[in-house]
């Protein structure tokens, strides 16, 4: 396949972000909760804390702890995932702790933890994007003060061409021959990156396109999140 003739498989422009549904306040136990679907992904994100650190050496008195724990359910992939911890949870967990930790402002909470659980009930890719999205409204629910929002999308080359919000099947297909390249990227309203990874070759000029065409769909992004936050709000009047 060439540039040329690349037409993606779900009929998507090339910077078209995949359909979003989000919705705050979706677990009731939870200090702070939120739901965020793109296309056949979705993520859980619920929100636990500040609350005392635990065990009592791990309290630090300038500032408080953001946990954020990702975890992809068993049944969340066609053949079933591993339960349990491993590398690449491991991994996610630490960089969506890092895409956030800019924001939150947890000086403000000496000796405590901030709990954040990532659950994901469908995989589709993108999966670390929607948890990022959906941990950063369960945080702003919780009421944790915040400088600003996180949004989170991923940018792949596929063959030649920059894509937006790759699929499964657009990550798994290209892995052969010249291979997929995915870039997922968090940045604040006010275009702060707060994580990048780059998983793939890409020159340094098509890079400065990926992070334009990720600006501009963390845009649309983050205005799905303030509805989906507005209308929480109203909802809990
Ligand atoms: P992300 O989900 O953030 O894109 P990866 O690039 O590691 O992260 O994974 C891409 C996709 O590959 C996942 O969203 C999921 O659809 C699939 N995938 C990842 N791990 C597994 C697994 N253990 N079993 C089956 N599919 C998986």
């Amino acid at each position: 396949m060439t540039a040329k003739t690349f037409k993606r498989k779900d009929g998507r422009k090339n910077d078209e972000l995949r359909e979003i549904k989000a919705k705050v306040g979706v677990i009731p136990n939870a200090d702070g909760s939120a739901m965020w679907q793109s296309g056949d992904t979705i993520a859980i994100a619920a929100v636990y804390g500040p609350k005392k650190m635990h065990p009592q050496h791990q309290q630090d008195p300038e500032t408080g702890v953001l946990r954020c724990t990702y975890i992809m359910n068993t049944f969340s992939v066609a053949e079933r995932a591993r339960p349990g911890p491993n590398r690449r949870s491991t991994e996610i967990s630490e960089i969506t702790k890092w895409a956030l930790e800019p924001v939150v402002m947890i000086e403000k909470y000496p000796n405590t933890v901030i709990d954040v659980h990532i659950n994901i009930l469908q995989a589709d890719a993108g999966t670390r994007c929607a948890g990022i999205n959906a941990a950063a409204l369960a945080l702003a629910h919780a009421g944790i003060p915040m400088k600003d929002m996180v949004s989170s999308v991923s940018v792949g080359k596929l063959d030649k061409t920059l894509v937006l919000d790759l699929t499964g099947y657009e990550d798994s297909e290209f892995d052969e021959g010249e291979g997929s390249t995915d870039i997922p990227v968090s940045m604040t309203h006010n275009e702060e990156i707060t994580h990048l990874q780059l998983d793939g070759k890409i020159a340094p000029k098509e890079l400065k396109e990926a992070l334009e065409m990720a600006k501009k769909a963390c845009k649309e992004i983050y205005e799905i999140q303030k509805k989906a936050l507005k209308e929480s709000v109203r909802e809990e009047k």
